[in-house]
């Protein structure tokens, strides 16, 4: 021990000491073996910061006494004088540095997160290569020949916003189309109004009211919508309505087409889309319109199903990135008369990393399009990245992009990994069948899977969602069990919590309950340690839309670096096996 005192301390500690023992050294030079009361008070005011303050105050003020040495009697004076204030004028002086510190603090934080997010976003435009090479940037909105109504477009503005703020509609964008409450105030033909009927379909939901106006008037959108709320009749009304009205002035022929492309994420959605589209194609032929082909380009649906509908003509083409890309590099389907695109739950198609697969469709388009994103989650990564794409886009958002469905009762249950299976079956008698089960991991699927038959995930009207685990981001929560709760109807998702659970994304799930106005079990609160449901901090994570942590702490993003890195690595492994032959 004494060793270690005689050796130097380390530089930085070094440094201080140094400054003390000059310190010493003056002290001896004019010891004072009594420092008044004023003076220690002066001291210790100094320490708090605010005395430098006032020294620069005072010095302003007496300008004249510029080569004044601070410890010169007047100015101690003069700090003496200011600093016979009271305890409480002090207390508040304090304070106020206090949260000067901390708004720099909040600022410093708000600047790192700009820069990850900066850093993780995508750099590159969501444009198709050939328009990135040829540097082309469309100006304009495409024109339609629709409009609103008289009757809307004479109303003021002020009604306009009225409707948005009574729906909780934000828009954002430039000469947004006024919002409509009706479907027969969109001028839709009789054949969509008996579509919609047969459906029970019979005023428009938010997202309706707002994004049917916009795409029929031709502007590229951004809609930001909560699973369920309506959002696939947004983009398949009006697609239906410009397919027909280019069928009516020019029969397709054969070979000619899709003029209309919906991409999204995964089968399932697919498939649900094309038969919305061909409920409605059938109302439409019912009521004498001509007919509106459309194909779906899907794994699992022979490619020979689609060529059929593509040879005869096609409007419309539902489409899964890798089918698609398949039929587009064998030249089976071309896009150059394709005017109209929409990306159905974008941000998960990113995430599911196909987003080489999308700039390479883009290519494909020859000419200006209207361009539609659509999902219930639009982190700032994504909308960032699709301006780019868009002309002059409006973005409809209802709700809190990333907020869960609030027509789902969140329940959750404690239960140890091995004993779930046995629990699934409970579970399951909570409500008619059919059931949706997920799972993280694809051999517990299987085993759930032989365990109770389950057919597949092709059922309408699920009215329950059981998580046989927690997945790992709060993203996939809300996309999960936004599969039930659908058009205004009630939906149960139970989610059975074990240990395996991350406390980061149950922080996720605690603040996501909350917001919905449901009941965060004790349980759970146990788990997060946490004796309540902290207050969110700021909006959460711009990456993910966690609301339990930001982005400095996402286990999502750290998830998607640990990736890239990994293939990094593997690149360059690969380049230099390619250098070596
Ligand atoms: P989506 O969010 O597009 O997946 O729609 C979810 C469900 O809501 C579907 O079953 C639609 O048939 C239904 N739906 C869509 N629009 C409406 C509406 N305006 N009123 C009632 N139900 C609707």
């Amino acid at each position: 021990m004494a060793d270690k005192q005689s050796e130097p301390p380390p530089p930085v500690k070094r440094y201080r000491r140094e400054e003390k023992s000059s310190e010493s050294e003056e002290d001896v030079d004019n010891y004072q073996p009594y420092v008044p009361v004023r003076e220690r008070k002066k001291q210790q005011l100094m320490k708090l910061g605010r005395l430098g303050q006032v020294a620069a105050e005072v010095s302003a003020e007496t300008k004249s006494s510029s080569d004044n040495d601070p410890d010169d009697e007047t100015s101690q004076e003069d700090w003496g004088r200011r600093y016979n204030v009271s305890l409480l004028d002090q207390h508040s002086e304090l304070k106020r540095i206090a949260e000067a510190r901390a708004l720099s603090a909040a600022e410093r934080q708000a600047r790192e997160e700009q820069h990850i997010l900066e850093s993780v976003a995508q750099s590159k435009a969501l444009m198709g290569v050939a328009e990135l090479a040829k540097g082309i940037q469309y100006e304009e909105p495409i024109k339609t020949s629709w409009k609103p109504p008289r009757c809307i477009l004479e109303l003021p503005p002020e009604r306009h916003d009225r409707v948005r703020d009574q729906l909780m509609i934000l828009v954002e964008g430039e000469d947004v189309p006024p919002p409509i409450k009706t479907f027969r105030h969109m001028k839709f033909p009789k054949g969509i109004l008996r579509g919609l009927e047969e459906k029970g379909i019979k005023k428009p939901t938010p997202i309706q009211v707002q994004g049917i106006p916009a795409v029929l008037m031709g502007r590229d959108m951004i809609g930001i919508a909560f699973t369920g709320s309506g959002k696939t009749l947004v983009f398949t009304l009006p697609l239906l309505l410009v397919c027909l009205e280019q069928e009516i002035k020019m029969p397709f022929i054969r070979n000619e087409g899709p003029y209309g492309l919906i991409i999204c994420p995964s089968r399932e959605l697919a498939k649900q889309t094309h038969e919305i589209i061909q409920h409605f194609v059938k109302h439409l032929k019912m009521t004498g319109m001509p007919e509106i082909r459309s194909c779906l380009a899907i794994g699992g649906v022979a490619v020979s199903e689609c060529m059929e509908v593509v040879q005869r003509g096609v409007h419309v083409m539902v489409a899964t990135p890798g089918r698609l890309m398949d039929m587009l590099d064998k030249k089976m389907v071309r896009l150059n008369v394709c005017r109209y695109l929409c990306m159905d739950e974008a941000d998960r198609m990113i995430d599911m990393g196909f987003e080489e697969d999308v700039r390479t469709i883009f290519s494909y388009f020859t000419g200006q399009r209207q361009t539609l994103l659509f999902s219930a989650t639009m982190p700032r990564k994504i909308q960032n990245f699709a301006r780019s794409a868009l002309v002059k886009p409006v973005t409809v958002n209802v709700g809190r992009a990333g907020a869960a469905s609030l027509n789902v009762r969140q329940e959750l249950e404690p239960v140890k990994a091995e004993a779930r299976t046995v629990h699934l079956l409970q579970c399951l008698q909570k409500t008619p069948p059919p059931v949706l089960v997920f799972a993280e991991r694809k051999q517990d699927v299987d085993a759930i899977h032989e365990y109770l038959l389950l057919k597949g995930l092709d059922f309408a009207n699920i009215q329950h969602v059981i998580n046989y685990d927690m997945p790992e981001d709060i993203e996939n929560y809300v996309h999960r069990i936004g599969r039930t709760g659908r058009a205004g109807g009630e939906g149960v998702a139970t989610t059975l919590l074990g240990r395996a659970a991350e406390s980061s994304v149950l922080k996720d799930l605690a603040h996501l309950l909350r917001e919905a106005g449901q009941k965060v079990p004790s349980f759970l609160l146990d788990m997060i340690g946490e004796p309540d449901v902290p207050a969110p901090d700021g909006q959460g994570c711009s990456y993910c839309g966690g609301l339990g942590h930001r982005i400095t702490e996402c286990p999502k993003l750290e998830a998607v670096q640990n990736k890239q890195a990994s293939n990094i690595g593997r690149r360059d492994y690969l380049a230099n096996t390619a250098a070596d032959y």
